[in-house]
């Protein structure tokens, strides 16, 4: 690609509205306030990362995306799905089959094996066909570097291999958006690597993602766009570079010189 080529591809991809978009996002559990205006915006094939102290409304903000919350108040749109809007259980089941969801708590159905826990959804839930359901099962255990490991049930891995099942098991449903809550928190420190891993090869791979991480030095690396919250608002955001190197806000300096 020569550099003109870059720059008008750089420019068809800002005219294409963000996959996701969230404005003015308000929302309270009862006197307390929780989101007090969330902007947030991800646009297809970036990596978004969102930081900040514990209890500032990461995770709230992620759960908000998937429609598991309802905001009081704001627009959060994930494609042509307008989330805080849908009613039905079936309008929110279709939401999350497109939005892949991976937290600190792996749940894996512990009496299936890994390569049934990664088929069962894309079969029951999404009526795919089980043998074409297996061939991806299988290239996606490859993805996750546990291609050996298919007929393992859960509690004989790791919780690093743990966790990497589970985000094949989310990948498995072929979402357009995954968001990643703290995956490596619970794990020990050894097992944590394997799976930034992971999440690396598939961000440069090109998947679109939502990741909440205490993994200052993985967020600056594999980040686009990266976002610092306190207490229910975004305090900036920017470039990965931009924010790690040379925060605008004083809240965020601080931050990042407690954590980095
Ligand atoms: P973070 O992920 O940044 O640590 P959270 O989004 O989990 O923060 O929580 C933000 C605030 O919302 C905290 O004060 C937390 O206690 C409160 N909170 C989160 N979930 C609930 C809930 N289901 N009911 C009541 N309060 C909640
Ligand atoms: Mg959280």
């Amino acid at each position: 690609m020569t550099a003109s080529d870059a720059y008008l591809a750089t420019l068809a991809l800002k005219k294409e509205p963000p996959l996701v978009a969230l404005h003015d996002v308000h929302l309270s559990f009862g006197a307390n306030q929780v989101l007090k205006g969330i902007e947030v915006e991800v646009r297809r094939g970036q990596a978004v990362s969102i930081i900040g102290p514990s209890g500032s409304g990461k995770s709230t903000v992620l759960r908000c995306i998937t429609g598991l919350l309802r905001p009081q108040r704001g627009s959060i749109r994930v494609g042509d799905t307008q989330v805080d809007a849908l009613r039905t259980e079936a309008e929110l089941i279709a939401l999350r089959k497109r939005v892949g969801f991976v937290f600190q708590q792996y749940n894996l159905f512990p009496h299936l094996t890994v390569l049934e826990n990664l088929v069962i959804a894309p079969t029951r839930v999404a009526g795919r066909d089980r043998a074409a359901a297996e061939r991806e099962a299988r290239v996606l255990l490859e993805k996750v570097r546990l291609g050996h490991k298919e007929k393992a049930y859960p509690g004989e891995l790791s919780g690093g291999q743990q966790q990497r099942v589970a985000i094949a098991r989310a990948l498995a449903m072929q979402p357009e958006l995954m968001l990643f809550d703290e995956v490596t928190s619970a794990l020990d420190p050894e097992t944590v690597g394997e799976v930034l891993t992971v999440i690396r090869d598939l961000v440069n791979d090109g998947l679109t993602c939502v990741l909440v991480t205490h993994e200052m030095r993985f967020a600056e690396e594999i980040s686009d766009e990266v976002y610092f919250t306190e207490a229910g608002l975004i305090v900036e955001h920017g470039p990965a570079a931009r924010i790690f190197g040379d925060p605008a806000s004083e809240r965020t300096r601080a931050f990042l010189h407690r954590a980095l």
